[in-house]
């Protein structure tokens, strides 16, 4: 594979966003080329020269599980949609023509799943709060205006329409002062999570505003920030060699020394994002400056649907001294038919691959949705009274009094979200929907 990025110079970061400034250099065939061109413009893309020099096998791209991860495919849209949109690209329609196709096959994709803008929203003295999101008792999310983007695009994500420029579709906004009142309001909230797009994409002055006022501020409750990146993954030179990552691990020296705990969410998808020599020194000096690395990841059709891939991957971590904390489903949003994994083999894969595990990395929760009501859990798949039946429980709720009781849903083998599911032994409904 030729491809003219260089990363000689390892602390200049070099991101692409756009598709055609780069696949000219791939060495892919025209029809392959033209399909990433016209599904990008649907789905946000997004790389850099690390990802594309250091991760991706080139000699084998097609099986790439980073590839996959990077680059959109055709079958990521409906086919009929796809050919709209390829038609109008092929007869050279005006610009405001393609825009208005995409704009329609955007909101045909779910864009903001499970009540994401309206159901989660604080309010504070009256006022609704923009960029937070309360939906748990424990934990506030928090998306700081300048996080909103990210190191490379994961074509599964389900915050893809952050990065559409479409404003209204994004979540951001509210400054500290407010995060920080809001939390004194709520002394039930003892984390907090900045998420994204991905906080590690602001520099070091950004970082320094947001949590020295919440080193500062000295709430009662409030005991761990956690940071949800995928840094590690796509960019560990922000903790290596970008000229402030000395500064942003002194910062995070610092929340330690205050008492509070750093917690970093890192977004691992498969194994191959840990083998570089690059992200184990990351996740030393990480370490070294008293964060906890939690690790999480969607199972993801074309990605890792093996519980092979799983085991390794939780194996590694744990020998990274990182602790394997959730496998999600990927949510109902975006290209979710083409990644979906159904929920029996999930399950499945999930159970065979945490069976392979020592004790000591079998910390992992899953396979979990993140569903309106809560994380719901799939347990097993199991006969009562001779009726087959989906065992689930949540580990997390809006109610917390249904955390952690079991429920059973009809068996469906074709099922890929909570929404597929009925209630089984002819209940009417769902205990949680009474
Ligand atoms: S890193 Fe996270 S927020 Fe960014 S594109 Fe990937 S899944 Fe989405």
């Amino acid at each position: 594979m030729s491809i003219a990025i260089t990363t000689k110079k390892r602390s200049r970061y070099q991101g692409f966003n756009h598709i055609d400034r780069i696949i000219g250099d791939l060495n892919i065939t025209e029809e392959e080329r033209r399909e990433i061109s016209i599904v990008s413009k649907v789905l946000p893309f997004k790389v850099n020269n690390y990802v594309i020099n250091e991760l991706i096998r080139w000699d084998n791209y097609h099986n790439d599980p980073i590839f996959n991860l990077i680059f959109p495919q055709r079958d990521m849209l409906p086919p009929e949609l796809f050919d709209k949109l390829s038609n109008l690209v092929d007869q050279e329609a005006p610009a405001a023509s393609i825009d208005r196709m995409v704009a329609h096959i955007r909101s045909q994709l779910n864009p903001h799943p499970a009540g994401q803008m309206t159901d989660n929203k604080p309010v504070l003295h009256g006022q609704s709060l923009e960029g937070l999101q309360h939906k748990y008792p424990q934990t506030l999310l928090f998306f700081p205006t300048h996080g909103q983007t990210c190191h490379a695009y994961c074509t599964y994500c389900f915050r893809w329409p952050q990065f559409t420029g479409q404003q209204e579709w994004k979540i951001a906004g509210s400054g500290i002062d407010t995060v920080i009142e809001y939390i004194r309001h709520h002394p039930e909230i003892t984390d907090i999570l900045f998420t994204g797009g991905d906080p590690m994409v602001m520099h070091l002055k950004r970082l320094q505003a947001y949590i020295e006022p919440l080193i500062a501020a000295d709430g009662p409750a409030l005991r761990t920030i956690r940071i949800g990146t995928k840094a590690l993954s796509f960019w560990p030179y922000r903790f290596l060699t970008d000229p402030d990552a000395a500064g942003v691990l002194d910062l995070f020296k610092r929340i330690k020394q205050s008492g509070k705990k750093l917690a970093i969410m890192a977004h691992f998808s498969h194994p191959a994002e840990l083998k570089t020599r690059a992200v184990k020194r990351a996740i030393e000096r990480l370490l070294s400056v008293g964060a906890v690395i939690y690790t999480q990841s969607p199972i993801i059709r074309h990605i890792n649907d093996r519980s092979e891939t799983w085991s390794d991957m939780w194996q590694k971590q744990t020998a990274l001294d990182c602790i394997p904390y959730y496998m999600f489903l990927p949510r109902d949003t975006g290209a979710q038919t083409y990644f979906a994994v159904t929920l029996e083999r999930a399950s499945r894969i999930y159970r065979d691959a945490w069976r392979s595990m020592s004790g000591l990395s079998r910390t992992v929760k899953g396979p979990s949705m993140s569903a309106g009501p809560g994380k719901v859990s799939i347990m097993g798949v199991q006969t009562i009274n001779g009726e087959k039946v989906f065992v689930l429980q949540f580990l997390q709720a809006r109610n917390p009094d249904w955390v952690g009781i079991p429920f059973f849903a009809a068996y469906n083998p074709k099922a890929i979200w909570l929404d597929d599911l009925k209630p089984a032994f002819g209940e009417a409904r769902f205990f949680f929907e009474s």
